[in-house]
């Protein structure tokens, strides 16, 4: 691979960038950073180096509007400071649906990108934003190699019942299905989680629970089963999405609340999970923080969840051998992560106290514990940028 790899997670309000070079044959993280408030009052805007430091920031004037093609000329203006004379070799994106079509990663031209935008409405909240970046850097730059990696990718393993509903097949046949998200996160923790323990080559629950969360059925390093469905509405509840619901609650909201399509959206994308149940916040530092009853109930429906889930996905897998806990609420919650384990003491967890308390990525689960108990920091991106290297290199 010639040049260094960035990497994009392109949102509905931010944009996040990390950018890679070749050391040898590993892939070393150079610099990172994130435009923040895309579109909104005050655009931020930050690089740091991989130690943290910051290399490089930006705050726009109050009622500044930043715009992707403003975002991608900044991008392309401020990447080669820092790339200590590299030139720019590929772009990497992260892209939540790839359908049907996409079952592994895929170099970008204007076919497939046209492919892509058929999923919209699959992925409203945000293959919309992934997709637009693509888009203007295409015009832009014709030349710069952009490859799209899907978080439906790593579900591709499962099995045709997995992801079947029970609905006719006229439906089922234009792609209705479970396809499952996150999968650059559990592809991630797949590729680590056997070197801190060979038993999590077995039957492993990932649990990744951030600002989205899912749950997901690892077997010999495949997807089993993933708590997200047709959508990343499905599963557990999330910073505002509601998660698993009653099918008749839409039709409920639609026929006797007369809501439309778009409120309906609103409701169950934007103002739904742990923000709708508290009333407070989305988010579970504030939740905790919180002495409300409402902000506990979030917290409780949200740990509830999991254990339904988690019930599921160990009877799916025929048993349980370990659990991962990763992204935002996973790595840093130990309060989410005791409950979690309490409840799932008849799995076999028994909870190493002061390692959950510590909080330190390796085992919290204690040595006796028939199920083992992780924190696996994700990351994403570094799979993203792996990908990227070995189709530009055409492996
Ligand atoms: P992510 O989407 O992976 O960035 O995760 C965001 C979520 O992680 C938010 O709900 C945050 O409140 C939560 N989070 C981050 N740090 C902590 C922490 N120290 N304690 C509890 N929740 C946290």
């Amino acid at each position: 691979m010639k040049g260094a790899i960035a990497v994009i997670n392109a949102g509905s309000s931010s944009i996040k960038f990390a950018v890679f070079d070749e050391q040898a044959t590993a892939l070393r993280r150079m610099f990172a950073g994130s435009i923040r408030d895309l579109g909104g009052a005050s655009p931020r805007f930050i690089v740091k180096n991989g130690a943290g430091d910051v290399l490089e920031s930006r705050q726009w004037e109050e009622g500044s509007k930043l715009g992707y093609e403003d975002a991608i000329a900044l991008l392309l203006e401020t990447l080669p400071r820092h790339l200590n004379g590299q030139r720019l070799g590929a772009v990497g994106h992260r892209v939540v649906h790839g359908g049907e079509h996409y079952t592994a990663p895929v170099r970008v031209d204007a076919g497939v990108l046209s492919t892509l935008e058929t999923l919209i409405p699959l992925a409203p909240l945000h293959q919309p934003h992934n997709l637009a970046l693509i888009r203007t850097l295409l015009s832009v730059e014709p030349d710069l190699p952009q490859v799209a990696c899907f978080d439906t990718a790593f579900h591709h393993t499962q099995s045709p019942l997995e992801r079947a509903f029970a609905l006719p097949k006229h439906i089922t046949e234009r792609g209705v299905r479970r396809y499952g998200f996150h999968g650059l996160s559990y592809e991630y923790i797949a590729s680590v989680m056997t070197q801190r323990d060979p038993a999590l080559t077995g039957r492993v629950v990932v649990l990744h629970l951030g600002n989205g969360a899912s749950m997901c059925a690892i077997e010999d390093g495949k997807s089993v089963s993933n708590t997200m469905g047709f959508t990343a509405l499905d599963g557990l509840p999330m910073g505002t999405r509601c998660g698993a619901l009653d099918p008749g609650v839409v039709l409920y909201l639609m026929s006797e609340l007369q809501m439309d399509l778009g409120q309906v959206e609103v409701l169950l994308y934007h103002q739904s999970g742990l923000l709708g149940v508290s009333g407070i916040s989305s988010d579970m530092r504030t939740l905790e923080d919180s002495d409300s009853p409402n902000a506990k109930m979030a917290i409780d429906l949200f740990v509830h969840a999991i254990k339904h889930q988690l019930g599921a996905l160990a009877a799916t897998l025929g048993g349980l051998d370990g659990i991962v806990f990763t992204a935002g609420i996973g790595e840093n919650s130990s309060l989410v992560r005791e409950r979690v384990c309490r409840d799932a003491a008849w799995l076999g967890v028994e909870l190493d106290d002061s390692a959950n308390a510590a909080g330190e990525a390796g085992r919290i689960s204690t040595a006796a514990s028939a199920v083992s108990a992780w924190i696996i920091p994700t990351d994403e991106e570094v799979v993203i940028a792996e990908h990227t290297r070995r189709i530009i290199d055409g492996n």
